[in-house]
């Protein structure tokens, strides 16, 4: 391809177009070698499929941000291959079409496409649609995580905290195997605020994050659960190995210090919690405050501690 193609009059900017990946559908070879060699020149990483079918084979192995498909295919057309990927994954569709009005703007949109463009393409203003619709993805994606994480902890929400163990209490039903729950929350924080101030307070909350996270394995999640207190949901994972968790998180929170400004010497605090292991049958609400009494045990006993209760320990209320 010519230079002049590729360069796009000052088009291309810095944006990161490495991760991103094309999937070009085309019956017509021509087309399909043309876009994917701009693609490639672009920046971007590009797969071909010469039919609907063939894009869907493709989709099972390759992971892909947006599919460019021809609408007119013999076997599966482009409409019905919108459908299709919309319904089944997360995956922008951009549907390439001919004048020949066979199928309209709205018929195309309906059925789940970001957006279309005329053939013959012109590959800069394919180019200009590809990268508004990669945009509002991102745009999406941060929205999306917003929606379920704190921003002062950094950590998952209640909100999140909730669906997930709803799901991982769905997975235990399948597939069997332990699931634990830690519930932690901060001794004498309201002693710690009052003495300091809440901005202080909140140096604290911030780094609970980081410590937190620093002590879970890859599929473990961490979530703050109410205003000084958190929950680790630990998937395959039986009580006597949250407790080691719950150590760790312990020890590790014990071990930090912190400066408040308005005192010269270093401050620690310290943790209580609650340890649950998921039993068979039992509701997610049960479950929670099953965790909840264990850690108001260690509160009782004393604060700094780490207990574990089973449904048929009696309960320290
Ligand atoms: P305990 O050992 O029994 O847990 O005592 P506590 O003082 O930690 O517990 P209590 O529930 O009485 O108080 C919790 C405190 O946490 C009170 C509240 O001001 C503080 N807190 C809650 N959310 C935030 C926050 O976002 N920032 C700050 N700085 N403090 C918070
Ligand atoms: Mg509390
Ligand atoms: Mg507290």
């Amino acid at each position: 391809m010519p230079e002049s193609d590729t360069k796009m009059g000052g088009l291309i900017t810095d944006l990161p177009q490495a991760d991103v990946n094309i999937l070009i559908v085309d019956d017509d070879a021509t087309v399909r070698y043309l876009l994917n060699e701009f693609m490639e020149n672009m920046g971007y990483v590009s797969y071909k499929a010469a039919s609907g079918e063939e894009a869907l084979e493709a989709l099972k192995v390759h992971r892909v941000d947006v599919v460019i498909t021809d609408i007119m295919m013999p076997g599966m057309d482009g409409l019905k291959l919108t459908e299709l990927i919309r319904l089944n994954y997360d995956i922008e569709v951009i549907v390439m079409t001919g004048y020949s009005g066979d199928y309209s703007y709205e018929e195309v949109i309906n059925k789940g496409a970001s957006d279309f463009v005329f053939k013959p393409v012109r590959f800069e203003e394919l180019l200009l649609r590809l990268r508004r619709v990669l945009k509002e993805r991102f745009l999406k994606e941060e929205l999306r995580k917003l929606a379920i994480s704190d921003d002062l902890t950094k950590l998952y929400n209640a909100r999140h905290f909730y669906k997930q163990l709803l799901a991982e209490i769905d997975r235990y039903r399948r597939y069997r195997h332990p699931l634990s729950l830690l519930l932690l929350d901060i001794d004498h924080f309201k002693e710690y605020n009052d003495s300091y101030g809440h901005l202080e307070g909140n140096d604290v909350l911030a780094r609970m994050g980081q410590v937190i996270r620093s002590c879970l394995r890859r599929m473990d999640s961490a979530y703050r659960y109410g205003g000084e207190e958190f929950t680790v949901i630990l998937p395959e994972t039986a009580g006597t190995e949250a407790r080691n968790v719950a150590m760790r998180i312990s020890s590790e929170v014990a071990g930090e210090a912190f400066y408040p400004k308005s005192v010269r010497e270093k401050v620690s605090v310290t943790i209580s919690v609650g340890v649950a292991e998921y039993c068979s049958g039992e509701e997610m609400e049960a479950f929670i405050r099953r965790a909840d009494m264990a850690m108001f045990k260690s509160k009782q006993e004393g604060r700094n501690r780490i207990n574990f209760l089973t449904p048929d320990d009696p309960s320290p209320l």
